[in-house]
């Protein structure tokens, strides 16, 4: 068995910004070594049983040494394993990424090396500062801010002669030192300096100025590493093309209580509009087994001539229960089908069924509207769905004709992290909570601890609807905003537009 490691580019910070390249080395790994410049949440795409070694490297406080870190690399490899060496940006912009093939050259180790997006373009980029422009600049450099032997000092005279963009790299604790340094061999002090702080990421921070009062300001702001420092004209275009700073939910940390298995729509929208999405699962689905009931009347369908399906659970569990009876999906042909929302009816199309009736507002009661006109009481609904139902439904098909419902899942409390939670209430650094169902409301409130209720008050409170909104009353909390539409695109234009 021979052992193998990837050298491989994380890209800048925003964990989209990777190579299909890299993802298949993060797959792929027995052993993935990374630091702190790499987006954990490319960990999650790992194999299951892979090893994970954190290396850190924050500045003056490195976690291994570099030789270290070299020799679990080529231990790791020796054993036979995949190793995947995770950096941030690219393994080959002062990455050390040399030094790591070198020392496994020496070992007769073999390995690849994957490039990436370097935050010295990328994160500029993000910043609405383009690295080059025809007006301001024909060419870059990219100099480390943080020499090995700190004697040798860099040729300030040429750098200063330069006209292109100077992007300075580990540069924070240099800062006056480059300012001085540039001006004094000749460079304009006058010439436009922008320092970005972890850029392309959630909480990525921008101060701007000139040669001459850049370091006033960034110590007035307490800027500091990991930060790029970019020297040159194209700096003032950043009031025009900063795109990523615009985005609607740039900044803001926003609380997803949905279960964990179903969230992944709102943390990746919410990433997608520029915010950090914290995930905080206060519920879990569990699937009722076994469920002689539920596959008792999948047998006798024929007797129905409705199935109302109420969220996406239910749905997914019903048609896997269909599978696993080897029941052939055309028998549902003569039933009608409603789904309770967009989200219920998509799932129904993911299996090849077109819901027959979607209802206006997505809430029971508008089930019951749409339904009341149509039912006979020859009809015979079936409804499949979570063990905590609200009665309602329920109560008044019941006047109208046969119903019968079926307990399909239960859903429990989940592992979300009390403690973590509390700690970023306590710092105020959560903007809103938001809520997807009258559950994750109780189970939050269990989680959380009545007596903690009041931390909840500075923070905004985000509802899909109605009836959740009613739970959060219960609490006696405010709901700060109600989605217009009960949907999660509808939470994530209520929140969105609150500017
Ligand atoms: N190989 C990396 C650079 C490693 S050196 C790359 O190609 O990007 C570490 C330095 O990179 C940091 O001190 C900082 O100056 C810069 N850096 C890396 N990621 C950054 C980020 N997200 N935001 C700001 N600076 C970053």
């Amino acid at each position: 068995m021979k052992g193998k490691v990837y050298l491989v580019g994380a890209g800048p910070g925003d964990y989209k910004l990777i190579t299909l390249k890299a993802l298949e080395c993060i797959k792929e790994a027995d052993v993935i070594v990374y630091d702190r410049l790499a987006n954990e949440k490319l960990l999650n795409t790992a194999k299951e049983n892979c090893e994970f070694i954190y290396v850190g490297k924050a500045s003056s406080n490195h976690t291994l040494t570099q030789d270290e870190i070299n020799e679990v690399i080529a231990n790791k490899a020796k054993e036979g394993k995949v190793v995947t060496r995770l950096k941030g940006g690219d393994p080959y912009v002062f990455g050390r990424g040399g030094e790591e093939g070198e020392y496994l050259l020496e070992r007769n180790i073999e390995f690849e090396v994957i490039p990436g997006i370097t935050s010295a373009i990328g994160g500029l980029c993000y910043a609405g500062i383009p690295i080059t422009h025809r007006d301001y600049a024909s060419s870059f450099h990219v100099i480390t801010g943080h020499l090995k032997d700190e004697e040798k000092e860099l040729n300030w005279k040429a750098l200063a002669q330069l006209d292109g963009t100077l992007v300075f790299l580990m540069g924070v604790k240099n800062l006056q030192n480059i300012c001085t340094n540039l001006i004094k061999e000749g460079k304009d002090k006058k010439t436009p300096v922008a320092i970005i702080n972890w850029a392309t990421r959630y909480n990525q921070r921008v101060v701007t100025g000139n040669l001459e009062n850049i370091y006033e300001i960034a110590l007035k702001e307490n800027i500091k590493p990991p930060s790029l420092i970019v020297v040159g004209d194209v700096v003032n275009l950043r009031g025009k093309l900063n795109f990523f700073e615009n985005k609607p939910l740039f900044g803001k940390n926003i609380v997803v209580t949905r279960a964990r298995s179903q969230n992944s729509k709102l943390v990746e929208k919410i990433i997608d509009l520029g915010g950090n999405p914290i995930e905080f699962p206060t519920i879990k689905i569990e699937e009722i087994k076994p469920n002689t009931e539920l596959e008792k009347e999948i047998k006798n369908i024929e007797k129905y001539s409705y199935i109302v399906f109420t969220s996406q659970n239910g749905v997914d569990i019903f048609f896997n229960k269909l599978v696993e009876l080897n029941f052939d999906v055309r028998k549902l042909s003569d039933l009608k089908i409603v789904a309770i929302g967009p989200a219920t009816a998509k799932a129904l199309k993911d299996r090849g069924i077109i819901a027959d009736i979607v209802p206006k507002e997505y809430i029971a009661e508008s089930i019951f509207d749409e339904l009341k006109d149509k039912l006979i009481s020859k009809d015979n609904i079936l409804i499949p769905r979570a063990s905590k139902a609200r009665d309602y439904l329920i109560e008044k098909l019941i006047e109208i004709c046969s119903v019968k419902e079926i307990k399909i899942y239960d859903t429990v409390l989940g592992d979300a992290n009390k403690e973590e939670i509390l700690d970023l209430l306590e710092s105020n650094e959560i903007d809103y909570i938001t809520f997807t169902s009258s559950s994750t409301v109780k189970n939050l409130v269990k989680i959380v601890g009545e007596k903690n209720l009041e931390k909840l008050k500075n923070t905004k409170l985000i509802s899909i609807g109605p009836i959740t909104s009613n739970t959060v009353k219960s609490f006696n909390l405010d709901v700060y905003k109600e989605a217009k539409e009960y949907t999660i695109n509808g939470i994530l234009n209520t929140i969105s537009n609150d500017r």
